[in-house]
């Protein structure tokens, strides 16, 4: 992926010199040699590094910075030509990443820009890191609790009488489908057709196969099931 570089400096020598290097390094350049010139650019071209001299026409550094920061996090890297400019940017909090007094190397120039775009990766893949781990969080609590019994929908795991309970893949969407479906009775075609699929071709007995193998795990008394109730003549209502 190639980087912008928006390079804000008034010395045509040193742009030159400047744009030749980062060209040379790979990145794209823009340009810009004042400082209103300067905000315009990066609100048009979106850099993902800024180098700005302090010393400019129209608009100085250190006002140049102070706008972009309130506007965009792109790391700022100031060069300076004065020591009381260095003051200045360390004294004020004017909002720059980094700065360079001139004169300068273009190594150690190319050094402080790949520094600066290296911190800005690490400090989005933490983001998205951070952002991924909340996603995972936030599906984890997709668990419906019916007193003892705890169905984790995304583990697929059922707990019940204190202890997890083994549940085969069509037990456990039985079970999901009831629970959804709480105190609403379910005809043994609509349970077959929406847990099995209507492609499925065995009997509605399948169903009551399955039910009874449920209360075996979630009943207390399987022989007098009070969550998993027969509603005589229909199907079963789930009770909680
Ligand atoms: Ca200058």
């Amino acid at each position: 992926m190639t980087h912008k570089v928006l390079v804000v400096e008034d010395e045509p020598a040193l742009v030159d010199t400047l744009e030749y290097n980062l060209l040379k390094q790979g990145y794209e350049v823009v340009i810009a040699m004042d400082g209103a010139k300067a905000l315009d650019m990066a609100r048009r071209e979106r850099p993902d590094v800024v180098v700005l001299d302090i010393m400019l026409p129209v608009m100085d550094g250190f006002e140049v910075c102070r706008i972009l920061r309130q506007e965009t996090n792109v790391p700022i890297l100031m060069l300076t030509a004065r020591t009381d400019e260095v003051d200045k940017i360390v004294g004020l909090e004017v909002g720059a990443d980094d700065y360079l007094s001139k004169p300068f190397s273009m190594r150690e120039l190319m050094a402080r820009v790949k520094a600066l775009l290296r911190r800005v990766r690490l400090a989005r893949e933490e983001a998205n890191e951070q952002a991924a781990e909340k996603r995972d969080a936030a599906l984890r609590q997709e668990t419906l609790v019916f007193g003892d019994l705890t169905i984790d929908l995304n583990r697929r795991e059922v707990s019940c009488k204190g202890q997890a309970q083994h549940l085969k893949p069509k037990e456990f969407d039985l079970l999901v489908f009831l629970a959804r479906n709480r105190g609403i009775v379910l005809s043994r075609d609509l349970v077959l057709e929406r847990v099995w699929g209507w492609d499925y071709d065995g009997g509605s007995r399948t169903v009551d196969v399955h039910v009874r193998w449920l209360r075996e795990k979630i009943e207390q008394d399987p022989s007098r099931p009070v969550r998993i109730v027969t509603v005589r003549g229909v199907g079963y209502r789930f009770e909680g």
